[in-house]
């Protein structure tokens, strides 16, 4: 752990387990990619995968985090799973129950057969199964599609489960007290409303997939 990812604020909170931290991210595909362009921070949400010890994130050429990047702007990466609204009996001890991971680092656009691979490796990744089905990408979208990697160097984690640490003088409270668990769910699929009769939604899109 560097000085960049030092977590000074409840440590005991901090997670440095790789394959631990390789789940937070694996379970998500939105991040919130922060860049500094003309002298400004900027956030940006976006999608990515993790593909082994680096992230990827793909977006057109022209977009700013890639813009960024090239410039040679240091990338700072975070990621959130909500699992929960802690409610205490104080403002003060309510609280959220999350896991996040936060990377900084270098980003790298990639290029050749690197980057080509990296645009089917984000397909398959988000979609398991989707890449068999679409067609290949064109020259042209290819071209116009930067892939950034950024490496998993520099990597900090942060866990909050459990219900609320109120003081002890609060619990004789009338006030409820607990935790609303919060979750993303897959829905059934919408076929889109210019599919053809007689496609079936393919298995790996169904909601309990996986
Ligand atoms: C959903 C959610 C809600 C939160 N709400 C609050 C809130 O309302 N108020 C509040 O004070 N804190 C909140 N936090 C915690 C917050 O993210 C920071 O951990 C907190 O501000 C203390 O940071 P720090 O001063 O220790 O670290 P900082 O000095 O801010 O950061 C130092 C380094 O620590 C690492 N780090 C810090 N926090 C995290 C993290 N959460 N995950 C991964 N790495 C991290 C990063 O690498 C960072 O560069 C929330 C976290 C989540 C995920």
């Amino acid at each position: 752990m560097g000085e960049k990812t030092l977590i000074s604020r409840l440590p005991e909170r901090g997670v440095t387990d790789r394959q631990q931290i390789n789940e937070i991210l694996d379970e998500g595909f939105v991040c919130h990619a922060a860049y500094v362009i003309e002298n400004r921070p900027v956030v940006i949400p976006t999608l990515y995968v993790r593909n082994g010890d680096q992230l990827l994130l793909h977006g057109s050429n022209s977009s700013g985090l890639v813009k960024a990047v090239r410039d040679g702007s240091p990338l700072s990466v975070g990621v959130t799973h909500i699992d929960g609204l802690v409610v205490a009996r104080s403002g003060f001890h309510s609280s959220a129950n999350y896991r996040s991971v936060v990377v900084h680092g270098q980003g790298r656009i990639l290029t050749g057969e690197e980057h080509e691979k990296a645009l089917d490796v984000i397909v398959d990744i988000l979609i398991p199964g989707r890449l068999s089905d679409i067609r290949r990408p064109t020259e042209a979208e290819i071209k116009q599609t930067s892939v950034i990697g950024l490496p998993l160097d520099e990597v900090s984690a942060k866990v909050r489960s459990g219900g609320p640490n109120d003081d002890p003088d609060d619990l004789k409270s009338d006030a409820w007290a607990g935790v609303i668990p919060l979750s993303v769910v897959a829905g059934d699929p919408e076929p889109s409303d210019d599919l053809r009769d007689g496609i079936p939604t393919p298995d790996y899109l169904q909601p309990n997939r996986g």
